[in-house]
């Protein structure tokens, strides 16, 4: 048996929940820490009913929802659980990127376990954490990693490297240990602005003869869904705009700041104000002193970009700097061709106030639903079609798709590869005899090289 070993503790066989444990005789990295968003956690917690806050994880640990791993949850996320707490025995958590499936059960990790993530991840963390009030990561001890520089957990080094996705900051990893080096993609992409920093990540890891491939397969096997670049959307929303003289609604995921800059920049050609929530805005100015200065549109400090204020009985404190100067749906009625109004599906009742003229266009920038039985895709058709508005699907993925998958595992050629994050992993096993179909909880060596290992 190698010193070294992978273990899957979630991402299995299930987009999302990707718990990667990496373990070099006695060091041990763990690599994730989010819900999946697959059917199995769907079969007993949805919406309206949630694991209970006085004890998460006997709640979780009842459907086998979580790993059971000792030395790695926080004594009070324990409570009432049948899993002892003990001391770390865990050395390190990095975090790919902000998205819920990666980072939600933050919170239930010991806070003195370091977690180690880039900049920009702690800062969006932290915008999550002041604009959605029911999202806590809890305490921990912040590890900031910079980009492509080597951390290291006692023998095991890990190296940050950026990726593009859907939501800034978003990185792959090379784990180097004695028996060779594990790259962990995360989640990624090839086709959008940050194209250039995926192709260099994965260079990287060509270059390391890698042991172990980890790689992400959202989009692996059948895929029906129509996917644009990212210069695609703005090819399709332009000609949306250009073409209609009614209000222009948007729908896009909240953290997706190039979609933002997108339908930014699209508003703006044809001199549209965007109009957003306090939440988008708060998020724009907490994460554009990160990037090149003005690359950002940020309310107040860039024209045409403003905040609309929803009919509430009540806000937060946080929100107040934003619905200073806010337009309510009196601001837009009867104005609309000189606004892009890009706000939440949930926040289609303001749709009963503002009344866009019928025929007004909707642009739908997410991805398509999976199923044709989609509860949420009905309703939102529902409403379309109560208030007469045209539908535009235009998104861009945040994931490479079947094809660039099976391209990049050939073109890395490692010893082993495991598709995590995927409903699909078989869809992998063209690309080569090396190809494992991982199992939950079993430990892997890292540079077998024998058949059966
Ligand atoms: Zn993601």
């Amino acid at each position: 048996m190698g010193r070294a070993t992978i273990t899957f503790l979630g991402g299995v066989r299930e987009i999302g929940g990707n718990k990667l444990l990496i373990q070099d005789g006695p060091d041990r990295v763990l690599f994730d820490f989010g819900p999946s968003f697959s059917k199995r956690m769907q079969e007993y917690y949805v919406d309206y009913l949630q694991p209970r806050s006085a004890s998460p994880v006997q709640d979780l640990l009842e459907f086998n929802l979580l790993p059971r791993v000792e030395g790695l949850y926080a004594r009070e996320a324990l409570a009432d659980s049948d899993l002892a707490y003990r001391a770390p025995e865990v050395h390190g958590l990095f975090i790919s990127h902000a998205h819920a499936d990666h980072a939600g059960y933050l919170r239930l990790v010991d806070p003195e376990i370091p977690v180690h993530v880039g900049a920009g991840t702690r800062r969006l963390l932290e915008a999550i954490e002041t604009s959605s009030p029911s999202m806590k990561y809890g305490d921990h001890a912040w590890s900031v990693f910079a980009d492509r520089t080597p951390v290291k957990v006692g023998g095991i080094e890990v190296v940050p490297y950026p990726v593009d996705h859907s939501i800034p900051f978003a990185y792959g990893f090379l784990v180097r240990t004695s028996e060779g080096t594990v790259v962990y993609t995360g989640d990624f992409r090839e086709h959008g602005p940050r194209a250039a920093d995926t192709h260099a990540f994965l260079e990287a890891a060509r270059h390391d003869e890698p042991a172990a491939l980890v790689i992400e397969g959202t989009r692996a096997g059948p895929d029906p869904r129509r996917d644009l670049s990212e210069d695609g959307v703005r090819t399709g929303v332009d000609r949306i705009l250009e073409r209609s003289d009614h209000l222009a609604l948007a729908c896009t995921y909240p953290r997706d700041v190039d979609r933002l800059r997108t339908l930014y920049e699209a508003a703006r050609a044809v001199d549209r104000e965007m109009v957003v929530s306090p939440r988008t805005a708060h998020l724009l100015e907490q994460i554009a002193p990160l990037f090149p200065s003005g690359s950002i549109p940020t309310v107040g400090a860039s024209p045409g970009l403003a905040v609309y204020a929803r009919k509430r009985r009540r806000t937060y404190r946080w929100e107040d700097p934003y619905l200073a100067g806010a337009i309510g749906p009196g601001g837009l009625r009867g104005q609309g061709s000189r606004y892009l109004l890009a706000l939440d599906l949930m926040h289609f009742p303001e749709l009963i106030d503002l009344r866009p003229p019928r025929g007004s266009p909707f642009i739908h920038s997410m991805s398509e639903p999976f199923s044709e039985d989609d509860v949420d895709d009905a309703v939102l058709h529902n409403w379309l079609e109560h208030f007469g508005l045209a539908f535009h699907q235009m998104h861009a993925s945040g994931h490479a798709s079947g094809p660039q998958l099976l391209e990049i595992v050939r073109s890395l050629s490692p010893q082993r590869v495991y598709p995590v994050h995927t409903e699909h992993p078989d869809a992998f096993e063209p690309a080569g005899a090396g190809v494992r179909l991982p199992e939950l909880a079993t430990p892997y060596r890292i540079g077998a090289r024998g058949p059966n290992d």
